[in-house]
């Protein structure tokens, strides 16, 4: 069997609707309505396809799955180690066909961190992370950092958020204002030392803030 049937962009997709599960139909001068595929009822692959089961599932059903219910699921101990990687960077109740453009701007960020979080001796450079990001959203990126960093990477963070600069092990505060009026390391050490030096704008608001 080819293992290109069970990839709805390939061989196995609906041919109706190329394995998308809906097609768009365009309103002209509105925003284009998606209607479900009535070939496929939106499940993306052929009849044919939908007929192979493991352990009682076709591919639909398996894709339908959060990575939480998918490691429960599969007994492959590789498979488990990718799904459960998802749970503990806060996305295990993504479905596993989820496609990316539902994603918000935190779960992409953490999503392409997470794939990299079994490698060691990288060297990650964010610029501001946490904007747009929900307060639990960004509790949930720090998390994942630290675990980057306790796996032998090193992370830059150019940050303006307190929650994250409060955490990091080390601070460079450049200033002693924006733009042409800074460039120069007014403080650096770390959060505690910081919060300690007068002329500093980042540690005045640390010192309230730790
Ligand atoms: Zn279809």
């Amino acid at each position: 069997m080819n293992k290109n049937l069970f990839s709805s962009n390939s061989k196995g997709g609906c041919p109706d609707c190329a394995g998308l599960g809906f097609e768009s139909i365009n309103m002209h001068f509105m925003a284009d309505v998606k209607m479900i595929c009535e070939t496929c009822n939106g499940k993306k692959y052929t009849s044919g396809v939908l007929s192979y089961k493991f352990k009682g599932k076709n591919i639909h059903d398996v894709l339908e799955m959060t990575s939480e219910e998918a490691s429960n699921f599969f007994d492959d101990e590789q498979i488990k180690k990718r799904l459960n990687m998802l749970t503990e960077v806060g996305l295990g109740y993504l479905n596993l066909g989820q496609t990316l453009d539902t994603l918000s701007g935190g779960e992409s960020q953490r999503l392409k961190l997470a794939s990299n979080l079994h490698k060691k001796g990288g060297f990650y450079v964010l610029d501001e992370p946490t904007s747009g990001l929900h307060s639990s959203d960004i509790e949930k990126l720090l998390k994942l950092l630290n675990r980057l960093v306790d796996n032998g990477n090193s992370v830059l963070v150019i940050e303006h958020n307190l929650d994250v600069i409060g955490k990091t092990d080390w601070i460079i505060d450049l200033g002693p204002d924006g733009g042409d009026m800074g460039g120069q390391i007014v403080a650096q050490g770390t959060p505690e030392d910081v919060a300690k030096v007068i002329v500093s704008y980042t540690g005045q608001f640390l010192s309230k803030f730790l």
